[in-house]
C-alpha cells in the first residue's frame, strides 16, 4: 500500500487537474472498483455525475475529492481554483470521493489504452481521468463528510489521526500518546490512529535513522527519543516526497504515469544482506506483523525478551 509520500504525489497531481472541474461522464468498468461503495456502482456513478471537485485532500495514506453538487459551473471562477479548500462558489462540499489506491491503483489523466482500466471519468474541459488498478485491491467510494476536530473528513477516515505534514499536527500530543503505548514502537508507528501516513517502508527507515529496534517497547523509550523518532519519520517522508515517492514495481506513479525514485535513497527497507550504510554490519530482516522488518543488528540493538 502506498504510504504518505506516494499518496501526496498523487494528490498534488489531482489538485492541479481536477479542482473546479465538473464531472460530465462516469463509467465503472469493473465491479471490484466500486465494492467499497455499499450502495453499489449505479449509486456511485449518480453521486459523482454532475458534481464539481472542490479540492483534493489527504490525511495519512487516505485520499479524497470533496464534491459540490448543483453549484455554479466552474467557469464562473475563471478557472482559478478556490483559495479555501472545500469552498467553491459559496457552497460547502458535503460528500467526497474516497480514492483507495490499494496495491496498484493509479489515477491517470489523458486518453490511454489500459488493460486494467476500472473507472473512467470525463470532465467538463474534455479531460479524461482513468483509474487503473492491476491488482484490484483499490477502488472508489462516495462518503459523507463529517467534522472531526476542525477538519472535514470522509466518514470512513474520521478515526485516522493527523499526519506529520498536517499544519495542525500536534507533535507533543503524539509523543505523549506514543509514550502511553505499552507495545512495540514499530507497531505504534504503524498505528494510524496515533499518527497517520507511516507504513512499513518509512517505519523501517525512521527506526534506522533513530538507531532503534522496532521491537523496543514505546513506553520504555524516553519522550525525547520518541520525539526524535517521529521527526526522523517526518524527515524521511519529506525527502521521499521531494523525489516523487518510492516505487518498487513501477505501479506507484504520479498522474502522468511516472514513478518516484526514492528507493535509491533507502537505508533500511529491502537492504537485508547488504552492509549498513552507517557502520558496515550486515543488515537483517525479520518477520513482524506479517511483514518484513529491516534493521542493522549493530546500530539497532535487538531488545532482550
Ligand atoms: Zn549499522
Amino acid at each position: 500500500m502506498p504510504e504518505l509520500p506516494e499518496v501526496e504525489v498523487v494528490r498534488r497531481g489531482l489538485a492541479d487537474h481536477l479542482v473546479g472541474r465538473t464531472v460530465t461522464g462516469v463509467e465503472v468498468l469493473h465491479p471490484r472498483a466500486a465494492r467499497r461503495h455499499a450502495a453499489g456502482d449505479a449509486d456511485l456513478i449518480g453521486q459523482i455525475l454532475g458534481a464539481t471537485v472542490a479540492s483534493a485532500e489527504r490525511r495519512g495514506k487516505f485520499l479524497w475529492l470533496p464534491l459540490v453538487h448543483g453549484g455554479e459551473p466552474p467557469g464562473v471562477l475563471g478557472g482559478e481554483p478556490p483559495d479555501l479548500p472545500g469552498v467553491l462558489g459559496g457552497e460547502t462540499p458535503d460528500t467526497a470521493v474516497v480514492v483507495h489506491l490499494g496495491m496498484s491503483g493509479q489515477m491517470l489523466f489523458g486518453e490511454g489504452v489500459d488493460t486494467h482500466l476500472r473507472i473512467r471519468v470525463r470532465l467538463d474541459d474534455g479531460t479524461l481521468l482513468r483509474f487503473v488498478d492491476q491488482r484490484t485491491f483499490g477502488g472508489w467510494a462516495v462518503d459523507p463528510l463529517v467534522e472531526v476536530d476542525g477538519a472535514a473528513l470522509p466518514a470512513s477516515v474520521a478515526h485516522i489521526a493527523r499526519d506529520p505534514l498536517d499544519p495542525a499536527f500536534d507533535r507533543a500530543a503524539v509523543v505523549a500518546a506514543m509514550k502511553r503505548k505499552n507495545t512495540e514502537v514499530k507497531r505504534v508507528l504503524l498505528d494510524q490512529t496515533v499518527v497517520s501516513g507511516i507504513g512499513n517502508i518509512y517505519a523501517d527507515e525512521a527506526l534506522w535513522r533513530s538507531r532503534l529496534h522496532g521491537r523496543r517497547l514505546a513506553s520504555a523509550l524516553t519522550r525525547p527519543a520518541l520525539g526524535r523518532l517521529l521527526d526522523d519519520a517526518t524527515a524521511v517522508m519529506r525527502e521521499a516526497l521531494d523525489q516523487g515517492g518510492t516505487s518498487f514495481d513501477s505501479l506507484y506513479v504520479n498522474v502522468n504515469g511516472q514513478s518516484g525514485y526514492f528507493e535509491r535513497s533507502l537505508n533500511a527497507y529491502g537492504r537485508d544482506g547488504e552492509p549498513c550504510r552507517r557502520c558496515g554490519a550486515i543488515m537483517r530482516r525479520e518477520q513482524f506483523m506479517n511483514r518484513g522488518s529491516h534493521f542493522c543488528p549493530h546500530c539497532q540493538t535487538v531488545p532482550r525478551r
